[in-house]
């Protein structure tokens, strides 16, 4: 057996898809059972790439004393135990310990938390096993394993595809093709076929741009194809926030400030005669003294601390930068549909042949599935009637939602998938016109991906015309009949876009042309629907003679005939409004972006509070613009309609180019770019594809709006508290050094010894200073401006503070010790 052998590892994609499933042992309906699971786990380990090293407990607790200040204390302790004072060797050396000790847990608790956060970042992948579907963490899965693929997912392991529809991936990662390749299930290629033309296989590390597909795991870990070049591109090194590098740079500086005093101290002294051993180690004291050694370990602190607190409050940060930029976000970019609204889609209003009747009125008149011998003129109802159904049923045919009802009682129908395509099925079904049961008479032969692009979707059907005995819905029959043929196409999507590609109408239970007066009267009907905020979709048919070729789906989309509208409403999340007027207080602006109509966009951002201008872009209007047109708008405008994930990059483009600090949504494969180029870059972690989640510095578990803006608080508080521990222990170092310089020139002896200004900086400065790290929110945070990403830690007011407090108290300390004295 192939997989008992690995170094025996076949050329996969040389092999039938037969062989492979043969070789691996699975089914590729019924997936691995949890026994073969497990052994196969034992024998491959888990479907990883080893990292390079992560620091353990003990290298943690190592780099403790490989701190310059550690070593310069641990040469004081040598240096007064070679003068004799054992006391002071002891003692320093207890004050090394215990800094240790300090530090490590400190540290071993923010490296927890960011290993839990990566943990948290592991993608899940749709597993067949045991004859069921599951959802399974990537780092599980074990050879043989069937895995399911759909747009956005990224490939968790190298697999040979099973069977694939319109399956395309992108493998640049892999092959730096950028461009991407279609797979497919066909046989077998030759052994040293270049990755990029193994069409049968795909490989962990790409992702899926469009499609789905199913295909069985042939290698995982470090054993796939990226596991080879991991070994090449590996690097532990550890990227440093903007803060982080600013506090090391501040550190530095320090140390020399730090330098300069001890050499004006220690000259000082030996002008005044003092003994030279005593001198050196008050020198050493004081270097310790001006150093501010906690500073680069608290703002790690507070930053890895701060992301847990962000996921307690579900945003999860998968970026550690992201944590401090959030503090200063000027502007939220937000989708519509889900973040702002609840996804919770419920179809309200069909509207057909210029009439539109709500859902329930629709209803009232239901008329259940009839065999096709019943058919007859009378039994039609009114005309529109006989059209909603025609159109509830098209929705559901052009659908890939699934209607999850035990038993067909109407009201508590769940749906899995898209939610827009939930509510259609569930309205279809309300009418008596089961998806299943639609799919099973009407069998799919092809389809065109819906895409925000092309905000169409369409499918490609059989028509039983001529197998007596099914059971037809009249007002399909009628369709059907109307021009006999035996396939028909049905495109469902944003209304103005199916206009531009219909010639039809469907009106009275025929084909009429689509004059300018019925043009006119749809366009009417779409506006009157959005102004009420209401998503809508158009559905079109058109019969057709032929197939269409395979993967040529798209082409049908010409000389459709509309068969009506369907408008479906959103309600727009209760916390949504709070965290908009939030946003207000703070001085930050949201705006939202959607791919509906402007309308209904304008409708809802009014009801969130968003829009307080009425101003709305379309993508349209996008495209038309150059780049300064749109500079010179984008500051203004809160609400973008009918945009595509193209657009997004250029909002958030203009938005840089006018120095904002911006957060964007997305969830799908083509959001990435945006989401990579945004200064905060947010996937939604329940809709969102694995894509769009890579790309992102932060993922919304909740895909709520409400949770970007918390999380912009928590930002907020994390600088805050970085703040407050610069200013207490640089405030209480400058009273230290205002005492120890100004004291000679009095006369005085030196006030503090070395072990004393250990003793302060250890006991009153680090311990309340880690404190101030974890303080909660100032009342204020969110109800001031942002401040400025460039501003330095010392602004507003800071330096001032510093300065003038440190000299009070290195006064009073000093005419306190001058009184005793
Ligand atoms: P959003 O960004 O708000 O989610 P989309 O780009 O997904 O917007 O959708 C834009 C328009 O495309 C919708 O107003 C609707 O008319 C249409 N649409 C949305 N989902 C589908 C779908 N699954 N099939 C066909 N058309 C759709
Ligand atoms: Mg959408």
């Amino acid at each position: 057996m192939a997989v008992d052998k690995p170094e025996l590892a076949p050329e996969w994609h040389t092999l039938g898809t037969e062989e492979v499933l043969r070789r691996l042992e699975v089914a590729p309906d019924q997936g691995l059972t949890d026994d073969q699971v497990e052994s196969r786990l034992a024998q491959h380990g888990r479907n990883e790439l080893e990292e390079g090293q992560t620091r353990g407990p003990l290298a943690i607790l190592l780099d403790q004393f490989k701190e310059t200040m550690v070593i310069v204390l641990i040469v004081a302790a040598v240096i007064s135990g070679a003068l004799g004072e054992v006391k002071d060797t002891v003692a320093i050396l207890i004050i090394v310990i215990l800094n240790a000790i300090l530090g490590f847990t400190q540290e071993y608790r923010a490296e927890q938390a960011m290993a839990a956060l990566k943990k948290l970042s592991n993608p899940v992948v749709k597993v067949r096993r045991g004859g069921s579907v599951q959802k399974v963490a990537s780092d599980q899965l074990v050879p043989g394993d069937v895995i399911l693929l759909e747009a956005g997912d990224s490939v968790p392991a190298d697999a040979r595809l099973i069977d694939a529809a319109n399956l395309r991936l992108q493998e640049a990662a892999l092959t730096g093709e950028s461009t991407p390749v279609d797979k497919d299930v066909v046989g077998a290629f030759a052994p040293d076929a270049p990755i990029g033309d193994r069409h049968n296989m795909v490989f962990a590390g790409t992702a899926v741009t469009i499609g789905r597909g199913s295909a069985v795991v042939v290698e995982t870990g470090m054993r796939t194809q990226l596991g080879h070049i991991a070994h090449m591109i590996q690097s532990a090194e550890d990227i440093k926030t903007p803060l982080q590098k600013r506090m090391q740079r501040l550190g530095l500086a320090l140390a020399v400030v730090a330098l300069v005093i001890v050499a004006v101290v220690f000259a000082l002294g030996l002008l005044r005669g003092e003994e030279i051993g005593p001198l050196i180690l008050t020198s050493v004291a004081m270097a310790v003294a001006v150093v501010p050694e906690g500073l680069p370990a608290v703002v790690t602190i507070a930053l890895a601390l701060g992301a847990q607190r962000m996921l307690a409050r579900k945003a999860l940060i998968r970026k550690l930068p992201a944590v401090e930029t959030l503090g200063s976000v000027t502007t939220i970019c937000s989708d519509k549909t889900g973040t702002l609204t609840e996804n919770r889609m419920t179809v309200v209003l069909l509207d057909v042949a210029g009439q539109t009747q709500s859902l329930e009125e629709a209803l009232r008149d239901d008329m259940p599935f009839l065999s096709a011998a019943d058919v007859s003129p009378t039994n039609g109802g009114a005309p529109g009637q006989a059209t909603n159904a025609l159109l509830l049923a098209a929705s559901a045919l052009a659908n890939d939602a699934v209607l999850q009802a035990d038993d067909q009682t109407p009201g508590d129908f769940e749906t899995i998938g898209d939610p827009t395509e939930g509510a259609l099925v569930v309205a279809a079904a309300r009418r008596g016109l089961w998806k299943n049961e639609l799919d099973r008479i009407f069998p799919r032969i092809a389809e065109a991906p819906f895409t925000s692009e092309r905000k169409l979707m369409s499918t490609i059907h059989r028509v039983p015309l001529n197998e007596p005995g099914t059971v037809v819905n009249p007002y399909l029959r009628r369709l059907m009949e109307a021009e006999g043929t035996p396939y028909i196409a049905i495109t469902k999507g944003a209304p103005d876009q199916l206009l531009d590609i219909s010639s039809r109408v469907w009106v009275d239970e025929a084909f009429a042309p689509l004059d300018d007066g019925w043009r006119q009267r749809i366009q009417e009907a779409n506006a009157r629907l959005a102004k009420d905020g209401l998503r809508v979709l158009g559905v079109a048919v058109r019969p057709l003679n032929d197939a269409p070729q395979p993967g040529k789906a798209e082409a049908v989309e010409r000389d459709l005939a509309i068969v009506g509208l369907i408008g479906m409403i959103d309600p727009p999340r209760q916390e949504v409004k709070d965290a908009v007027a939030t946003c207000r207080t703070a001085g930050i602006r949201p705006v939202m972006i959607t791919g509906d109509h402007p309308l209904t966009a304008t409708r809802i951002a009014a009801d969130l509070g968003i829009s307080e201008n009425g101003r709305v872009l379309t993508g349209q209007e996008l495209t038309a613009m150059t780049d300064s047109d749109l500079d010179r708008v984008v500051g203004e405008v809160n609400v973008f309609a009918r945009v595509s994930p193209e657009h997004k990059l250029r909002i958030v483009n203009a938005l840089q180019r006018q120095g904002q600090v911006s957060a964007m949504t997305g969830d799908g494969v083509n959001d990435a770019p945006a989401l990579r180029q945004a200064d905060i870059g947010v996937a939604m972690g329940i809709t969102g594809t694995d894509v769009s989640k890579e790309a992102a510095d932060m993922v919304l578990l909740d895909d709520n709006f409400a949770t970007i803006v918390n999380a912009v608080a928590e930002g907020r508080v994390i600088y805050d508290n970085v703040r407050k521990f610069i200013r207490y222990t640089l405030t209480s170092n400058m009273g230290e050094i205002v005492a120890l310089l100004v004291a000679p020139f009095l006369g005085m002896p030196i006030p503090l010894t070395a072990l004393q200004i250990l003793w302060v900086n250890l006991v009153t400065d680090g311990l309340p200073g880690l404190a101030l790290g974890v303080e909660p929110a100032e009342p204020n945070t969110m109800k001031r401006r942002p401040y400025a990403v460039n501003e330095s830690v010392f602004g507003r007011g800071m330096a001032q503070q510093i300065l003038v407090i440190g000299l009070i108290m290195g006064a009073v300390s000093l005419a306190v010790g001058y009184w005793a004295w």
